[in-house]
């Protein structure tokens, strides 16, 4: 058979650890890079005693040496309260991360699929958000450092398919959720879950009237693997996500009902320069790559859901 040597950065995240476990189940071999700042060994222990899955503990910013045939790259904290710990590293990350990745995808012949993300259209007037879109990003705020990093990620990827002809597919991640989000993520729907089933306070940033579309991981890693076999030529950048809109108020009712909790709902301050909504617009995926999320947002919830409540029976 054809036994691919994939390398994925930030493979042991959250996105990173399905895509690693979905690739091991096709018959890859899987090389796993990650520095582990927000990505976790639970997530891939369960992957460890497999002969063709290997961890490397390294940094992106460190020059990469391995021989592959393909490339994910995934290394960056994804989390608003992650990529804000250390901006000037989330920055260094995406670009330097990008720089390393590129250039070994050149010396290797490897095809190379760059996660981008939807906070390339920053908060966007244009709704739902094409991929035609050139976004609205301020350059100097709090959320600068993973958009303008993600942004220039995308630069890089396409200055090396111009000018070096590298194979490159660029993915543009909408809002993704499930198992193995750190119950510390500080995203929303973690933070909703773990404190709807803790019965503590559910907060939400600003009124809740802003809005986001959530794709299920499942669906979100078989429209990475989809776009990593697109035919050659087609680099995107291509959105992938569900367009299922929801105000974060609605998510904060849904997740109470389906946990059946006791929690009350609080309004805390909304951070600087929050998105005010947020669709993808995902007719280029359909087309291209025959791909749309079909898990809907009650199931992928629930699905969730019973995830964390085993994560804290065992605290
Ligand atoms: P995550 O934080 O769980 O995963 C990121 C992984 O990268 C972690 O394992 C982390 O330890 C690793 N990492 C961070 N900096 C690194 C470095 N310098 N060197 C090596 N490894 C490093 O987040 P995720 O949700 O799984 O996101 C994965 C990718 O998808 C990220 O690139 C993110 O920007 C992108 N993305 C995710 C979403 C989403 O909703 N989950 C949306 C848009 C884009
Ligand atoms: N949010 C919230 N309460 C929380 C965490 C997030 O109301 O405990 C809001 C946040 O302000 C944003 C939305 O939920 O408007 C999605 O936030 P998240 O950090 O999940 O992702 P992003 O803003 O990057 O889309």
């Amino acid at each position: 058979m054809n036994r691919k040597r994939i390398l994925v950065t930030g493979g042991a995240g959250f996105i990173g650890s399905h895509l690693c476990e979905k690739l091991l189940e096709e018959g890859n071999d899987v090389v796993c890079m990650d520095n582990l700042f927000t990505g976790q060994k639970d997530n891939i222990r369960h992957l460890m005693d497999n002969p063709y899955f290997e961890f490397i503990r390294q940094d992106v910013l460190e020059n990469i040496y391995v021989e592959c045939d393909q490339i994910y790259n995934l290394a960056c904290p994804a989390s608003p309260v992650y990529y804000q710990y250390d901006p000037i590293k989330t920055g260094k990350t995406s670009v330097i991360g990008a720089l390393h990745t590129l250039g070994l995808a050149k010396r290797c012949q490897a095809r190379i699929l760059q996660a981008s993300t939807s906070e390339v259209y920053g908060d966007p007037e244009v709704h739902p958000q094409p991929e035609s879109y050139r976004g609205c990003v301020n350059p100097n705020g709090i959320r600068s450092c993973y958009d303008e990093g993600k942004r220039m990620a995308e630069t890089l990827f396409f200055d090396y398919y111009r000018q070096h002809g590298v194979d490159i597919k660029v993915v543009r991640i909408f809002n993704t959720y499930g198992p193995r989000m750190r119950l510390d993520d500080g995203r929303v729907i973690s933070n909703f879950i773990v404190q709807a089933l803790k019965n503590d306070d559910i907060t939400i940033y600003g009124q809740g009237q802003q809005t986001r579309s959530f794709c299920y991981v499942d669906d979100m890693i078989k429209g990475i693997r989809c776009m990593m076999d697109s035919q050659e030529g087609f680099t995107g950048p291509v959105n992938l996500g569900n367009p299922n809109e929801i105000t974060m108020l609605q998510l904060a009712h849904k997740i109470i009902e389906l946990t059946g909790s006791k929690s009350k709902i609080v309004f805390l301050p909304l951070p600087q320069d929050d998105p005010v909504q947020r669709k993808p617009f995902i007719e280029l995926a359909k087309n291209k790559l025959n791909w749309e999320p079909t898990v809907t947002l009650e199931n992928g919830l629930e699905r969730t859901i019973e995830y964390f409540m085993s994560i804290l029976r065992h605290l």
